[in-house]
């Protein structure tokens, strides 16, 4: 079964909660053992917990990790620790990602560092930590096709500008080149690098948005699909481009978004 991931091991960034939570449990349910890291603040530690638990109680196999995906040592030690716990390396799931809106002219720089640093730069030390194992291993044919496979979380807001999330926009803007630079680098040693692009999915990063009826119709007037994106939605679709399935798939972001980016104004033009 190409879909398989039975015996391989992944980590996932920032997958207490939202879509590297159910990015976790995808993966889980394919078979692989899972890494779920979490940031190392107060009250993460114990959702990452949940999700462990929740992982094994459907039989699947998965550990808790704290480490702030924006610090090189904290990354780098991620993954020996799930060399340690699991024996081997063969997804990076690079979720993790935070929003901190402002108009541009009162952005402060740190509003600025915080979100290019977690979202770009933790991306960044996620997939070269990755990347070092992968090519130090080199291939395994009888676990995969590829040598290694790396999933980064971007956003329809790659493509997309996002006024008062200049910051956000710039940090999933620049994943994009990231990941297509790295597909195209690292494909001769059978490494697949991709991303997805959600758009508007349900989870707490966007929870603000949708308080009220009107805000939420405001959202929805955007997605022609008609619902807002499940975090299970793109839960499938990083299992599926973390295995032999998609194995002809790389430098490709897959946009998951109900059609949000079909410029759904213009169904009622012309
Ligand atoms: P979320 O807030 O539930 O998930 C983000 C996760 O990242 C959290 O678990 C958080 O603890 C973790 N995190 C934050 N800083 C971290 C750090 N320094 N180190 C490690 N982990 C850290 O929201 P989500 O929507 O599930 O977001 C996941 C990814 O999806 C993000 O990259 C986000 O930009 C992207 N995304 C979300 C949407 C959406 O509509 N929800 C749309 C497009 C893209």
């Amino acid at each position: 079964d190409p879909h398989s991931l039975v015996g391989q091991v992944a980590i996932v960034t920032g997958a207490s909660s939202g879509i590297g939570h159910a990015a976790a449990k995808a993966l889980a349910k394919a078979g692989a053992s899972v890494l779920v890291n979490h940031p190392p603040t107060a009250g993460s530690m114990e959702k990452a917990a949940a999700v462990v638990a929740e992982i094994k109680a459907d039989g699947g196999v998965a550990a808790a990790l704290g480490a702030d995906v924006s610090k090189e040592e904290q990354v780098d030690a991620m993954v020996r620790e799930t060399l340690r716990l699991f024996g081997g390396l063969d997804i990076m799931v690079a979720n993790a990602g935070i929003e901190r809106p402002a108009p541009i002219h009162e952005m402060s720089l740190s509003q600025w560092q915080a979100v290019i640093d977690v979202n770009l730069t933790g991306a960044f030390l996620s997939a070269r930590a990755a990347a070092r194992e992968f090519l130090r291993r080199g291939p395994q044919p009888n676990l995969s096709l590829a040598a290694g496979k790396i999933v980064f979380t971007s956003s329809v807001h790659e493509f997309i500008p996002w006024a008062f999330q200049a910051n956000y926009a710039a940090s999933k803007g620049g994943m994009m080149l990231l990941m297509k630079s790295m597909a195209q680098e690292l494909a001769p040693m059978k490494i697949r690098v991709n991303s997805v692009a959600p758009g508007a999915i349900r989870t707490p990063i966007n929870a603000a948005s949708r308080d009220t009826q009107a805000e939420m119709e405001d959202l929805l007037s955007l997605i022609p699909y008609g619902r807002l994106g499940e975090p299970e939605d793109i839960g499938r679709t990083v299992a599926w481009l973390a295995s032999d399935a998609s194995d002809y798939v790389t430098g490709t972001s897959l946009v998951i978004d109900g059609g949000m980016s079909l410029y759904p104004a213009f169904r009622g033009a012309g």
